[in-house]
């Protein structure tokens, strides 16, 4: 499984593509069709992905069976579709892989990371906090197992530099909102 690359021939026309920076100069070399005027613009590969905690703070991780990460941990989530709100995608994506109906609690941020191998592809990530609104949890799809893990007792490998800072972020968030639950008691 390769990542998309830049293309050597015109998806319309099939000429053979020139590199080129456009419109800045300085900026990225894109792949542009001189016979057609098509142009290869890039992008980041949008996900969402949800950070599920159930009533006793434990929050819910997938094993992965495909690659890359194969066999880590993963926060569940994917690729969005066309058009498809990231809050509405990280609904989607628990339902299928996880079996939950989650209710998207908050954003808790946009991290940047690659996907795949020899440095893979960019994707732009949304993280939200979740709680689990209905279903049953059982594994599906391209997740091999699911499980609970206390905030405190996380498993050492989780797939995805990206996720382990967004738990990192989820945890002090979670932390600060106890604080302030606790004092305005
Ligand atoms: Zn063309």
């Amino acid at each position: 499984m390769s990542s998309s690359g830049p293309f050597l021939f015109c998806p319309y026309c099939r000429a053979e593509l020139e590199a080129r920076r456009i419109p800045d100069p300085n900026g990225p070399e894109r792949r542009v069709c001189s016979a057609c005027g098509f142009v290869q613009w890039g992008n980041s590969k949008p996900t969402a992905a949800g950070i599920v905690e159930d009533e006793a703070g434990r929050v819910l991780l997938a094993r992965r069976v495909i690659h890359p990460f194969h066999g880590w941990w993963d926060v569940p989530g994917g690729f969005l579709e066309p058009g498809e709100h990231p809050e509405d995608g990280v609904r989607r994506e628990l339902r299928e892989e996880t079996g939950l109906e989650v209710a998207v609690e908050h954003l808790v941020g946009v991290y940047m990371d690659t996907y795949g191998e020899d440095g893979g592809e960019h994707i732009l990530n949304f993280y939200y906090a979740c709680g689990v609104a209905g279903g049953t949890a059982g594994a599906n799809d391209d997740v091999g197992e699911l499980a609970w893990f206390a905030p405190d007792a996380m498993p050492e490998r989780i797939a995805f530099p990206s996720a382990q800072i967004a738990l990192r972020d989820w945890q002090r968030q979670r932390q600060r909102q106890r604080r302030r639950q606790k004092e305005n008691r």
